[in-house]
């Protein structure tokens, strides 16, 4: 199939094992867009040393990182698979996107303010510009589809701010990036608890990991919190249950969600039976992915080889971007 004109860009952070939220979030997207579209798909590691300094387990994150996507469709002969910090073209763009970014604009953000909340002893300056250094993996390709999260949403309005205004300044070089899924609306996958999202390092023991045993899944799902039931037919649900549904509906065929829908509306729902039902969907979902990862995490010479070939397609387009970029805004003397 001939590949629309459209560049796709994203990254995930190797601070942890992906959850189901990366994945329904990000990946499953990326694999769609890799037929459609010419896209760059990145291990983020240098944004993971604004949360993550000590980098020991650094390599080893990253190809899991890797690993993950593989196994979760992502083909490197057909996306650029890459590792941010070997794209030196990334760090000269975000020197120059910071001049154009203000202190008070950036510590409005709202992942700037949680992380605040986190790690009170360590407010860097790397932490205050994150949405800066993504604006500029982004638009070092001149992406304009950006498949992520719910919770990306303002840092993609951040880009497009960053974008424009270099574009004011300097000469349009940049298209405007957007948030992309292939949904109407941008996924968010809850906890298991009840109480926010599935993330790497937080709420670990209410996220399922890609990377969980069997039984592990089973335990978590069993735990999720429920309750009595509804007592009036066609109540509202409470978020922890509409959250179980949600659930169900990423993994479950749609009769067996039909049968708990229709159930919960009659009254006659039984939770324990639901979380049985969804912990083998969630298993049958998750287990190969995990297998794959482990045969794939073995070949770490294959690793070198994807991460050479992707850093390769995406120093070319970076290449090409910052000679526009520096010719723009008049940095050649020579
Ligand atoms: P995390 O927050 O788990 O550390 P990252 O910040 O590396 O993950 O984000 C990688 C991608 O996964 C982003 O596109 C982000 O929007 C998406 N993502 C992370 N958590 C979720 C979630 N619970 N639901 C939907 N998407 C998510």
């Amino acid at each position: 199939m001939e590949k629309k004109q459209q560049i796709v860009m994203s990254g995930i952070r190797p601070t942890g094992f992906l959850h189901l939220g990366n994945y329904f979030g990000a990946l499953r997207n990326y694999v769609k867009m890799q037929e459609e579209y010419e896209c760059y798909f990145m291990v983020a590691d240098l944004h993971s040393l604004t949360t993550h300094p000590d980098t020991k387990e650094l390599k080893q994150n990253v190809h899991r990182v890797l690993a993950e996507n593989i196994a979760s469709g992502i083909d490197p002969d057909k996306a650029a698979l890459y590792c941010q910090s070997h794209v030196h073209e990334t760090s000269e763009l975000y020197l120059y996107l910071n001049m154009l970014a203000y202190k008070g604009e950036l510590e409005k953000t709202t992942t700037f303010k949680d992380k605040v909340r986190q790690q009170p002893d360590n407010v860097n300056a790397g932490l205050l510009t994150y949405p800066v250094l993504q604006a500029a993996d982004i638009i070092l390709h001149r992406a304009t589809f950006v498949p992520v999260g719910k919770d990306q949403e303002q840092h993609l309005e951040m880009a497009r701010n960053f974008a424009n205004r270099f574009n004011h300044r300097y000469g349009d070089v940049f298209p405007e990036p957007f948030a992309f899924n292939y949904g109407s609306e941008l996924i968010k996958v809850p906890s298991l608890d009840g109480t926010g999202k599935m993330s790497k390092s937080e709420n670990q023991n209410a996220t399922l990991y890609l990377a969980d045993e069997d039984e592990v899944i089973r335990k978590k799902v069993m735990k999720a919190k429920t309750d009595a039931g509804p007592t009036a037919p066609y109540s509202q649900k409470p978020d922890y249950i509409e959250n179980l549904f949600l659930l169900m509906k990423l993994v479950s065929a749609a009769d067996v969600i039909a049968k708990y829908e229709n159930d919960y509306n009659t009254c006659v729902i039984r939770y324990g039976d639901m979380k049985k039902q969804l912990g083998e969907d969630m298993v049958k979902f998750i287990s190969p992915i995990r297998e794959k990862v482990n045969g794939i995490l073995k070949d770490e010479k294959y690793l070198k080889e994807v991460m050479e070939k992707g850093a390769e397609k995406a120093r070319k387009s970076a290449k090409a971007t910052m000679e526009l970029v520096r010719q723009a805004m008049g940095l050649k003397y020579l």
